[in-house]
């Protein structure tokens, strides 16, 4: 099946519900190594996303992404509103007005993405943020779209990369976001925004893989 607009709206509708399945978990995260919200900003944000797409029907994948990141950004504060606001904006830029998503407009969206939240937030690898997730998930995508892998293995590799990131964040002092204020008591927690990335990309790995 083409993974046209429609396609991707059905994927981001899935990935608020899987964010509401476990925004309890991002709220412990959060409650260890920052304030506790997480969880719920990032609920209420993708159900503002919900409610965008119930109002209108984007006609390419790039509009769908566009909407997702204007809602974010309008909707959530903290800091991953806006962060995650500039990776959905900076992807729906590399998208731009293309019918059908490939392997390859996937991986170069994902590392746009990535590049949007270095842009907005300074993080590097190591730093013990979402960047942790996102960066060796966009290395795994172009690499697999590179060997001519399919659309879903793409997103499937991006999604045990961003998944072993994450878990490469847990032994790590926070040098970013609320995190840092705790310097070394940040150690033996895992970054709650590198678990809502790693997330958000294995509910779009399922999503391609039907
Ligand atoms: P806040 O910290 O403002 O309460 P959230 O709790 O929603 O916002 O998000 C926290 C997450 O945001 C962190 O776990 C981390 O992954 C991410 N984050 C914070 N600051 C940065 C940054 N400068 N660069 C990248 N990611 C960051
Ligand atoms: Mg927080
Ligand atoms: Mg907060």
């Amino acid at each position: 099946m083409p993974c046209d607009a429609a396609a991707v709206a059905a994927a981001i509708r899935a990935a608020a519900a899987v964010i509401t399945t476990h925004r309890d978990e991002l709220v412990r995260l959060d409650q260890a190594i920052g304030d506790a919200d997480h969880g719920e900003n990032l609920e209420r944000g993708f159900g503002f996303v919900v409610s965008s797409l119930d109002g209108e029907v984007p006609d390419n994948p790039g509009a769908v992404l566009k909407l997702v990141a204007t809602t974010l950004i309008s909707k959530v504060g903290g800091a991953a509103g806006p962060l995650y606001g500039t990776a959905f904006l900076r992807a729906a830029t590399a998208l731009g007005d293309a019918p059908v998503l490939t392997p390859e407009s996937v991986a170069a969206a994902l590392r746009a993405a990535v590049g949007g939240v270095v842009a907005r937030g300074k993080a590097e690898v190591g730093d013990k943020t979402m960047v942790d997730a996102l960066t060796p998930a966009a290395d795994a995508a172009e690499q697999t779209a590179a060997v001519a892998g399919e659309l879903a293995e793409v997103l499937r590799a991006a999604a045990d990369a961003a998944e072993a990131g994450a878990e490469s964040t847990v032994p790590l002092i926070a040098r970013k976001g609320r995190a840092s204020y705790l310097g070394e008591r940040s150690v033996g927690h895992l970054d709650p925004g590198a678990r809502s990335s790693a997330l958000l990309l294995r509910s779009f790995a399922d999503s391609a893989a039907g």
